[in-house]
């Protein structure tokens, strides 16, 4: 164990691995694209192991929920992690296996739910009719 925590506080984490919070998916922390794999590549959720990026110096220990992407200046995207024991927001920036739907479906979340009417933004556009 001791070893393993040397380990994470060096630069390479190669040949580690940890089990997803959420789907139980077993997950090498090498990710093409990034330094540290922080989430899960299939559901995005992640722990809360981390104060600032891969310092693995939080207590925590929360299951952290991916709960909205942005996109960083230059095109990049990250997913904000939210944890589900402390509420602490974090960013992360997406690996390079990352499940692009699970990253899609987020992304138009708040699109797809408005708390309000689309046709009072942009009232001139014919609206599908919606039947329900
Ligand atoms: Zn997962
Ligand atoms: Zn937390």
């Amino acid at each position: 164990m001791r070893d393993r925590d040397r380990r994470n506080n060096r630069r390479s984490s190669a040949g580690s691995w940890f089990r997803c919070v959420r789907c139980g998916q077993p997950i090498s922390a090498d990710a093409p694209g990034t330094e540290h794999r922080n989430h899960c590549p299939w559901c995005l959720w992640s722990r809360h192991v981390d104060d600032r990026p891969g310092d693995r110096r939080a207590e925590c220990g929360g299951a952290m929920e991916p709960i909205a992407v942005w996109s960083r200046r230059g095109g990049d995207w990250a997913v904000i992690h939210q944890c589900r024991s402390c509420g602490a927001l974090h960013s992360n920036r997406i690996a390079g296996d990352d499940n692009e739907l699970a990253l899609v479906a987020i992304a138009v979340r708040a699109i797809a739910q408005p708390p309000f009417p689309l046709s009072r933004v942009a009232p001139d556009l014919p609206m599908p009719e919606t039947a329900l």
